[in-house]
């Protein structure tokens, strides 16, 4: 579909997959305007495909495009793209047992002319592609490489709260750090205090310190991850009160050496739930739960899955059936 400046958006249209004619001067190519969603298409054991909370999607690209001078699309005609493409061929949605349909929906700015301003011409496309379960073996919790240098975003008034290319163009290299190192993740610190908790490789993360569920207010650097709101959504109907706020890493250190850190796990599209077995920090080495899948990561991993998979009854509307 694409947007023009006096027309809006017009001509949407479904295409084979392929290379897309691109002008070398496109402001996607050199100002980074680019915005983008990931999301997953489930089968159900009854047969039915089914997407989870898109309308969180549709409104978090609207944010995303705002912050970067992209048009904004109609909540609608995202949710119907999506659904119109992923209902075209039902073959494409794995079936066995963890799999998922992975849904990529993007924007792109496609000004041709070199100077930096407001995009006039945008491109707001779909692509699909089945994956694989995430735990193969069932759960099994990462080791996170606490990291000191490298920034991901700038704080607030930055990009950390959307989902633009660039963010992840910046958080490669800590990201290779780690997995030279044998870590599996990166915990990233705020740009500007450098002390305070933000985000998991590309995970909120949540904490359990002395029976506290606790996890990093969203001060405007950190993405609002959907899996992060139905966690806190989830907890809070059992009574289990969450206490977002600012979490430095002294306070993570401290509840590592006194052993008041009960659990911690990683929340995000791609693996729901990942609990955390160990955090790395200057060169020392802290096990969380002796490396153990704690009881509250279990919970929210089998209730959010079991949804998704239509194995636990959606009573929060947050399914969408895909006609
Ligand atoms: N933070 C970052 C930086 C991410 O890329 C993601 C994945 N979208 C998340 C958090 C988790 O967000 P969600 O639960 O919506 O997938």
């Amino acid at each position: 579909m694409d947007f023009d400046e006096g027309i809006g958006w017009h001509d949407a249209r479904i295409i084979p997959y392929g290379p897309i004619p691109m002008s070398p001067a496109s402001s996607a190519l050199h100002y980074g305007a680019e915005i983008f969603e990931g999301m997953k298409a489930y089968l159900t054991k009854e047969g039915k495909v089914q997407l989870f909370r898109p309308y969180e999607n549709a409104k978090r690209l609207n944010s995303s495009a705002e912050r970067l001078c992209l048009p904004e699309l109609p909540v609608e005609d995202f949710v119907e793209a999506v659904t119109t493409l992923v209902n075209l061929d039902r073959d494409w949605v794995p079936t066995e047992p963890g799999t998922s349909l992975y849904v990529r929906p993007f924007m792109i700015g496609d000004d041709h002319s070199l100077g930096v301003h407001g995009v006039h011409h945008a491109i707001f496309m779909v692509i699909l592609s089945p994956v694989g379960s995430y735990y193969k073996e069932g759960l099994n919790p990462v080791s996170i490489l606490i990291e000191r240098d490298d920034v991901r975003v700038a704080g607030k008034g930055g990009t950390g709260y959307t989902k633009c290319g660039g963010n992840y163009a910046a958080s490669t290299r800590a990201g290779k750090k780690a997995e030279l190192k044998g870590y599996s993740q990166v915990l990233w610190l705020d740009a500007v205090e450098r002390k305070y908790i933000e985000e998991v490789g590309s995970m909120n993360v949540m904490f359990k310190i002395n029976g506290e569920v606790v996890t990093p207010a969203l001060v405007g650097s950190i993405l609002p991850g959907i899996t992060r709101k139905s966690c806190i959504q989830i907890l809070q109907e059992e009574g289990i009160p969450v206490s977002e706020r600012r979490i430095t890493v002294d306070e993570l250190l401290k509840a590592l050496e006194d052993g008041t850190l009960e659990e911690a796990w990683g929340t995000g599209t791609a693996a729901v739930i990942s609990p955390i077995g160990k955090f790395v920090v200057d060169g020392k080495e802290f096990v969380v739960n002796n490396g153990e899948i704690g009881k509250v990561s279990q919970h929210l991993y089998d209730e959010i899955t079991g949804i998704q998979s239509g194995k636990i009854k959606d009573t929060r509307d947050w399914t969408l059936e895909v006609k």
